[in-house]
């Protein structure tokens, strides 16, 4: 069995493990993961996922999922059905805890009412212009709002009638009553309530009025009893107004925590711009497999795994750092080296004749399907006189370490024979057509007499048992390693690579021809390929899950 070294614990740990020797929490674990479902989950909502599900694993807490729908504007059921099956995907269940902010309305509006009735709370008839401008800045005191200091009964009836639905949007906000010249902004005054005559995914046209996020967010952490409130470090500046509600409103008091924020090198992470990219056409939709979202990573074949994996290794820190994307790719190569099957493709298919093979005669040779796995078996792979091989792999006039296929070199035949190029056919232009060669009977792979050595190895296929399939060809869909450093005037698209994509038809041995969505290979020398859902048993179609190694040659830094 394997045994994992014994991994120092992250400050989050460290913090609960204290928590559990004060009985802070009466030894308590309870975490949640709050999406907002407004767009699909990527890469960085998999480190919250992986973080605040296996801290409660790890201390036998619990984990909830909650939705924080509190935007009826942007949220939509479609978000809310992908978020739950990447959560699955990943290998977490909420075991039932599945909550939503909209849940707590009804709460959330009588702490609102409490808020007022202390004179806590009022509410503002200023435009949100005004608002902003009243704010003054981080160097200059606010100014108090003219509505600030209306009676508590005209501020219960003003916001009961902004409930009930008699004042239009933006006519008026109900407004905490903190300090206009707090030295954190977010206290000045900070907005609770909003009038928005907008139908909710799930509360229909119930409310027309919505409480912001800042004044649901902690409140609901609060109602569900979460110990420890993991979030990212933007929110560090929010948590005096959280601990600032909880205590006005004498309410249970969770811990907020904040972690750096998950950045990749080649990467977009925010759902605004991801929105951006499906709506602009600039991929084909939120689960393109160049999309870092997670619906993308699984159908790009991904492992979770793999991402679990990665969210181990990079853990959880108190500053804003930028990972490189090729440790992910590393986390996935581990993975996929150990489960997946080997299989012959050749993705630039070049022919090739043997000339001393007979005609009609076909020879099953033997191939080994994983040796990471000598369970898996082996299998049996035609071979015959037309084969094709791939054009990398001939070269008619090779530099001197070029050790695969030229005019009179030898190679092996992965799993066959040792070969010699005897002729190369060229059409009108120019253009190799074909390679002739003679094999060496008395070389076939697994045979005692086989051990003469040449330098090459490579892969073929039997032309007239192969099939033909699709491969889909990856590359990052950004050339700078930081897609917002973009000139004036620009955006971060216009740093999107050109050649993110490229499509090809290839030759694959033919056991691959009853293929599901979903299946992953390595074609032996070419990479990791997933089956597509755009696969049908006429035509399979293979992404390029990853290469076999890093490419040397990094896009432009
Ligand atoms: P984005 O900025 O990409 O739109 P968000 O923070 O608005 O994301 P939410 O749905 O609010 O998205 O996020 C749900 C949870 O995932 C939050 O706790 C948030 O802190 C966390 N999260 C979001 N992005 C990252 C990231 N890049 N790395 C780690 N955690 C993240
Ligand atoms: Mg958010």
């Amino acid at each position: 069995m394997e045994t994992k070294p014994e991994k120092s614990l992250n400050f989050i740990h460290e913090i609960i493990e204290e928590d559990n020797k004060t009985g802070k929490f009466g030894n308590r674990v309870h975490t949640r993961f709050p999406p907002e479902p407004n767009g699909y989950l990527h890469i960085g909502h998999a480190k919250s996922i992986c973080l605040n599900f296996g801290t409660a694993e790890k201390y036998n807490g619990l984990c909830n999922l909650r939705f924080d729908d509190t935007n009826p504007v942007k949220e939509d059921v479609e978000y809310v059905d992908s978020i739950k099956e990447d959560v699955h995907w990943l290998g977490f269940d909420w075991q039932g805890r599945e909550f939503y902010a909209s849940d707590y309305f009804e709460t959330l509006y009588g702490y609102a009412e409490l808020l007022i009735k202390k004179g806590k709370a009022y509410v503002c008839a200023l435009s949100i212009d005004d608002i902003g401008k009243f704010r003054g800045t981080v160097t200059h005191a606010g100014q108090e709002s003219p509505y600030r200091n209306r009676t508590v009964d005209e501020n219960l009836d003003l916001f009961r009638r902004m409930r009930a639905g008699e004042f239009a949007d933006g006519a008026m906000v109900l407004r905490a009553k903190i300090d206009m010249a707090h030295p954190n902004m977010l206290m000045r005054d900070p907005i609770l309530y909003r009038i928005l005559h907008a139908e909710h995914h799930r509360t229909g046209d119930k409310w027309c009025i919505y409480p912001m996020y800042d004044f649901a967010h902690g409140q609901c952490d609060s109602i569900e009893h979460i110990t420890h409130s993991i979030c990212t470090l933007e929110f560090e500046v929010h948590r005096v107004l959280y601990d600032w509600f909880v205590k006005e409103l004498e309410i249970y008091a969770p811990q907020q925590i904040e972690f750096a924020r998950l950045n990749l090198t080649y990467t977009v992470m925010s759902k605004r711009k991801l929105l951006e990219l499906v709506q602009g056409g600039h991929v084909k939709g939120w689960d393109d497999p160049r999309m870092p979202t997670i619906c993308g990573l699984r159908r790009r074949g991904f492992t979770p795994g793999s991402i679990r994996n990665f969210a181990d290794i990079i853990g959880v820190a108190k500053r804003n750092n930028v990972i490189d994307v090729s440790l992910l790719e590393h986390c996935l190569r581990e993975d996929l080296n150990k489960k997946a099957l080997r299989k012959l493709a050749v993705l630039n298919p070049l022919k090739l004749v043997i000339e001393n093979f007979p005609e009609d005669e076909v020879e099953e040779m033997d191939a080994v399907n994983n040796p990471e796995d000598p369970e898996t078996g082996m299998r049996k792979v035609p071979f015959s006189k037309y084969l094709y091989i791939d054009e990398e792999d001939f070269m008619e006039n090779p530099p001197s370490k070029f050790f695969r296929l030229s005019p009179g070199n030898e190679v092996r035949l992965k799993y066959a024979y040792i070969i010699k190029c005897t002729d190369v056919i060229k059409d009108d232009n120019g253009k190799i057509t074909e390679i002739h060669c003679t094999y060496d009977p008395e070389t076939r792979s697994g045979l005692p007499q086989s051990n003469r050595k040449v330098k090459g190895t490579i892969h073929w296929v039997s032309a007239k048992h192969a099939i033909e399939a699709e491969v889909r060809l990856y590359e990052q869909l950004f050339l700078k390693e930081n897609p917002e450093e973009v000139e004036e005037g620009e955006d971060f698209k216009a740093n999107m690579n050109p050649n993110s994509l490229q499509i090809k038809n290839c030759f694959c041995e033919a056991s691959l021809k009853e293929v599901k969505s979903g299946e992953k290979f390595q074609f032996e020398r070419q990479g990791y390929f997933c089956v597509d859902p755009d696969s049908t048993s006429e035509r399979p179609v293979f992404n390029r899950t990853v290469t076999l190694k890093e490419s040397k040659a990094k896009t432009q830094k």
